[in-house]
């Protein structure tokens, strides 16, 4: 039995917390690799250790003196460090770090300061080796991970390291400069290094019991789910249940590595087992497996009469959106309507530009642009069988008054997707919640 453990940044806040990881790291002689994420909030107000960092890359652009939030910076390790009573010094890698940020280091090697650093004092503080990402973990020129070349050399340096920490978050370029996933990626690296060392499981440590029915800053409590698949959960992360990173799925899918989501403040609870295939999944307490959803979005709806009839009408929308880098979410058409949802933020700077150019490319009757759409997944893998999905979900946004503005099932049937008017994110969420578990 061979597992890898992530533990992520609030799990590594402090000495306290890192007395915790080290007792659930010492469990189980099987816990052989442990990827470790930068320091994160302790508390609700507290700033993470990678924000800082990045305060610090942002000051010394301006050629502004980063002693503040690198001071802060320093004040959080030699904390861990002394209230562990450690014997070990990282002033040298201070002053390193330091003079780097000073003389423009790139983004990427500031923001991924706080995973090395803090893999270090954990490495030694459970008499591990210290593997770094940087020789381990491999992107393309185009920016995307190379999983060849990085399953090769990991395989190679695991074997030699029998119990390693391997700091999350980044890898290296062609060209040797330090590269990040986006925010959140430790979750990737864990799941690469489950991945090349052939794991059994990939424990996903945080600071919740698992992945939860909803959002638990928005519905109070929500229940944990037991048992999700890979699709579902894909799912539901892309549409902002954030636990886990999405792109942390990929990696064991095809190895075919279950992960299980835990809680290191909590370690006696079962948390979440993440499978493969619906045969693999236990069978779902509710109808529904999870609620998620995000605001953002705009919708844009072209009108034009007769559009069903015009070949190549839906290409050349979304060949304009294309042409200004522009991805849609959804495609919800009727007869003389197509309505595409993209993200605000894309779309915003490109807005009049994209108008121009639909009118050019289509002629439309009528262009409308609808801000502040939130989108609301509802999402599981019992809802191919049951009946009614849809009308519970209507039903619940209809008994707080929240109007339906799109509606997309995916082709699927994993999930039903709503926009509404972010406004009413929060009420519909819980609403839809409650029609589905209590
Ligand atoms: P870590 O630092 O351990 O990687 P994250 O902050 O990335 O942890 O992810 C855990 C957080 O995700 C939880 O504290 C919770 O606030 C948030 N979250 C959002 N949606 C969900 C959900 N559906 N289930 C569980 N947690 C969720
Ligand atoms: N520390 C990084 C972040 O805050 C990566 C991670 O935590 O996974 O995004
Ligand atoms: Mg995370």
């Amino acid at each position: 039995m061979l597992k890898v453990l992530k533990f992520g940044g609030s799990s590594l806040a402090d000495a306290e917390q890192f007395r915790k990881v080290a007792a659930i790291v010492k469990s189980n002689p099987a816990n052989r690799y442990v990827v470790a994420s930068a320091p994160g909030k302790r508390f609700p107000d507290d700033i993470k250790v990678t924000d800082l960092l990045l305060e610090c890359y942002r000051l010394a652009r301006k050629k502004e003196s980063i002693d503040g939030p690198f001071g802060k910076i320093e004040d959080r390790f030699r904390g861990i460090i002394a209230d562990l009573g450690m014997n070990l010094s990282l002033e040298s890698e201070f002053a390193t770090i330091r003079l780097v940020i000073k003389n423009r280091a790139s983004r990427d090697y500031v923001a991924s300061r706080g995973e090395y650093l803090n893999s270090m004092i954990l490495a030694e503080y459970l008499g591990y080796a210290f593997l770094d990402a940087e020789d381990a973990i491999f992107f393309t020129d185009d920016g995307s991970l190379d999983l060849v070349r990085t399953d090769e050399s990991l395989q190679v340096l695991l074997s030699e390291a029998d119990r390693a920490v391997i700091p999350g978050f980044y890898g290296s370029m062609p060209n040797g400069t330090v590269r990040t996933f986006s925010r959140g990626g430790s979750d990737i690296t864990g799941s690469i290094v489950a991945r090349a060392s052939k794991a059994d499981l990939y424990e996903n440590w945080t600071d919740v019991s698992g992945m939860l029915m909803a959002d638990p800053r928005i519905v109070s409590d929500p229940e944990p789910i037991p048992c999700i698949t890979y699709r579902e959960l894909r799912e539901l992360s892309y549409m902002g249940a954030s636990v886990m990173h999405e792109d942390a799925i990929f990696p064991v899918r095809e190895a075919g590595i279950p992960i299980n989501i835990r809680n290191t403040n909590c370690p006696e609870a079962p948390g979440t087992m993440i499978v493969a295939s619906d045969e693999q999944a236990t069978k779902p307490p509710h109808h529904v497996t999870g609620i998620s959803g995000k605001r953002g979005f705009s919708a844009i709806h072209v009108e034009k009469s007769m559009m069903n009839g015009q070949k190549g009408f839906g290409r050349r929308v979304l060949q304009v959106l294309e042409e200004h880098g522009i991805n849609f979410e959804h495609l919800p058409s009727s007869i003389d309507t197509m309505s595409v949802v993209v993200n605000t933020a894309e779309l915003e700077p490109e807005r009049d530009a994209v108008i121009k150019a639909l009118e050019k490319s289509v002629a439309p009757d009528h262009i409308d642009i609808v801000n502040d759409l939130a989108l609301l997944a509802v999402v599981g893998r019992g809802m191919v069988r049951a009946h009614g999905t849809a009308y519970r979900v209507f039903k619940a946004l209809a008994s707080v008054d929240v109007n339906v503005r799109m509606i997309d099932q995916g082709s699927s049937e994993l999930n039903i997707i709503v926009g509404i008017d972010a406004v009413h994110y929060e009420k519909a969420l819980e609403a839809i919640y409650k029609e589905f578990v209590k």
